[in-house]
């Protein structure tokens, strides 16, 4: 299956953050759903060998984007398939669009209104360990240097950042 490039609200291009990234194709409302984030079903234990498995590959390229999203306790989503457009849109840690869970599916909507051109971006929601394996240059205010949940930022600066140094 050949891989889109766009929707009738986003399309694939060149990102300043990282490899490509997803653009606002229009003017997108706060709260507007935007695409969703497509994969395969997979349990738990095929969560764990994957994301285990792609960490180890992505070590060499000091980047490691594991691509599976967690939709219940043993129900998870790999979106590293051909045609999940979505997996293309980056991290910041000041984002304007966020990933949510809605009738076992994975969407992406607007966190605020968003201007035709803009590049989309969400909170990877990533905990301290894999956080580490994914350094962040967004640049934003908060921003730890690496790819991590808000809830986790003030914690790594305090108590593990200094022991990194
Ligand atoms: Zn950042």
């Amino acid at each position: 299956m050949a891989t889109p490039t766009s929707t009738t609200l986003i399309y694939k291009a060149k990102s300043k953050l990282h490899g490509y990234g997803l653009f606002a194709k229009v003017d997108i409302k706060r709260g507007q759903k935007i695409i969703q984030y497509i994969g395969k079903s997979i349990t738990y234990d095929e969560c764990d060998e994957i994301t285990s498995r792609r960490y180890k590959s992505a070590a060499a390229e000091n980047r490691a984007y594991a691509f599976v999203f967690q939709v219940t306790k043993d129900y998870f989503i790999d979106g590293n398939v051909p045609n999940n457009l979505a997996k293309f849109i980056n991290h910041s840690c000041n984002p304007n669009c966020e990933s949510y869970i809605y009738r076992r599916e994975v969407w992406i909507r607007a966190l605020r209104p968003l201007k035709a051109g803009e590049e989309l971006t969400f909170d990877y929601g990533f905990d301290i360990l894999e956080g580490i394996a994914s350094p962040c240059a967004c640049g934003e205010r908060g921003c730890v240097g690496y790819v991590m949940d808000k809830s986790y930022r003030s914690y790594f600066k305090k108590h593990v950042a200094p022991l990194m140094e």
